[in-house]
């Protein structure tokens, strides 16, 4: 077992537990479990410098940072999850008045999603203890990445979607070998099967919001815009980091790690966290707007199919990242979204509804002047629009079907 790992503590009660004693969440009241690291022997090992001159370009340069042994699996798409792009596009600094705008593209992952951070984290998790079979509920994203990174090392898995999940995403888990079952209910539906069936199975189960190590994966962003951006730029006002809600576990697996960085005192300055939801799945968002932690299911309908959630299951940590980094939840329209597409792919990035869910956000908090263009931004598209096609298709004029001849051409310009 890794030293530095040394337990867990309840997010509600916050009862701690050793690294054997739980695996999921508070036995006492079902709370998200943070995990412990011994922040003290970190730092006694490890410098600022061993991690920014480490030549591994994924999130295994934060193995010092992680509850887990080096995985080994050197050669595989696990060993690739993370250290992904983070673009300042010049343009849509200028469209939208911004001195300091950033974008970090989860759709270069292996998998195409920012689930490929949690996922490699469970895997590797599961074999350290020799589970035999890895299982989750998935919108479509988390699957597709426990599949991935599965396949990768030859690990078996289930996945339980939902049947109404985009179709490129069920294709990647079949293609990657996963046992898939689509489930006729919703997301929620799912991750209530899969609980049951991994207590009676004996499966070791990666659920968002339920499984700690996911929040640890998740994480590992935080570490590369620590080094992406706060050490290497000049900032005058604090960094506002702006991403997608769902479940709740990326936003609290975000801010998990700026809180790493700042326990380890690597951190200057905390950046405000805001998350944005649709209003079609606003679970977490009314809970923050109404100042309470209590978080009370809804009835999801948003075509942003991986933020499409009735009741969050991360979603006390989610209102926290907001509310104790001075940030805040913001609500957009499914339409807002769509024109999110567009505007990413006018700069050349591609990105499927949760993804450009964050860019609606930073325009409503620029129309009501909760972030001026004085703040430095940071979006973070969280999936590859090459996920689902059809919502893209939704975001842009269809193409016109011409003759092939000049006359046919010229006809169709001279219109
Ligand atoms: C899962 C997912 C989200 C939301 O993450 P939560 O942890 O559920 O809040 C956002 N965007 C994409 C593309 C996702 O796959
Ligand atoms: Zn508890």
């Amino acid at each position: 077992m890794t030293k530095k790992f040394v337990g867990y503590q309840c997010s509600l009660c916050g009862k701690q537990y050793g690294p054997e004693e739980v695996t999921y969440v508070c036995p006492d009241d079902g709370g998200n479990l943070n995990v412990v690291l011994d922040y003290e022997g970190i730092k006694k090992n490890c410098s600022i410098e061993d991690i920014t001159s480490s030549r591994d370009t994924s999130i295994w340069r934060y193995l010092p940072l992680l509850p887990v042994d080096d995985p080994g699996c050197e050669g595989t798409p696990l060993r690739a999850a993370g250290w992904t792009p983070t673009y300042a596009p010049p343009a849509m600094r200028k469209e939208l008045g911004m001195k300091q705008l950033w974008v970090k593209d989860e759709g270069r992952q292996a998998t195409a999603s920012f689930k490929d951070r949690a996922s490699a984290v469970v895997v590797a998790r599961a074999r350290e203890i020799g589970a035999e079979v890895v299982v989750t509920a998935s919108t479509g994203n988390a699957g597709a990445a426990l599949a991935g990174m599965s396949a990768a090392v030859g690990q078996k898995d289930v996945i339980f979607a939902p049947k109404s999940a985009p179709p490129a995403k069920i294709a990647q888990l079949l293609v990657f070998g996963a046992q898939v079952m689509l489930v006729d209910g919703t997301y929620d539906n799912a991750f209530d099967l899969t609980i049951e069936a991994s207590e009676a199975f004996g499966w070791y189960c990666r659920n968002t919001g339920y499984n700690p190590f996911t929040a640890e994966g998740k994480k590992t962003a935080a570490f590369e815009i620590w080094e992406q951006v706060l050490l290497v730029e000049e900032l005058d006002k604090p960094l506002c980091v702006f991403v997608s809600v769902g479940d709740g576990n990326i936003i609290s697996g975000i801010h998990k790690g700026f809180k790493d960085l700042k326990e380890l005192g690597w951190l200057k300055q905390m950046p405000r966290i805001f998350g944005i939801q649709s209003e079609g799945s606003a679970a977490i968002a009314n809970a923050y707007l109404a100042g309470t932690e209590e978080i009370e299911a809804v009835s999801a309908t948003t075509l942003a199919d991986s933020i499409s959630v009735d009741l969050p299951r991360d979603g006390v940590r989610a209102v926290r990242a907001a509310t104790e980094t001075n940030g805040a939840y913001i609500l957009v329209t499914d339409d807002e979204i769509i024109k999110g597409i567009a505007a990413l792919g006018k700069v050349g990035i591609f990105a499927e509804p949760a993804g450009s869910t964050s860019y609606a956000g930073l325009v409503k908090a620029l129309e009501t002047g909760q972030i001026t263009g004085d703040d430095p931004v940071l979006l973070m598209n969280t999936g590859s629009g090459l996920k689902d096609v059809k919502s893209a298709m939704k975001s842009v004029e269809e193409a016109p079907i011409i003759k092939p001849s000049m006359e046919a051409l010229q006809a169709y310009l001279d219109k």
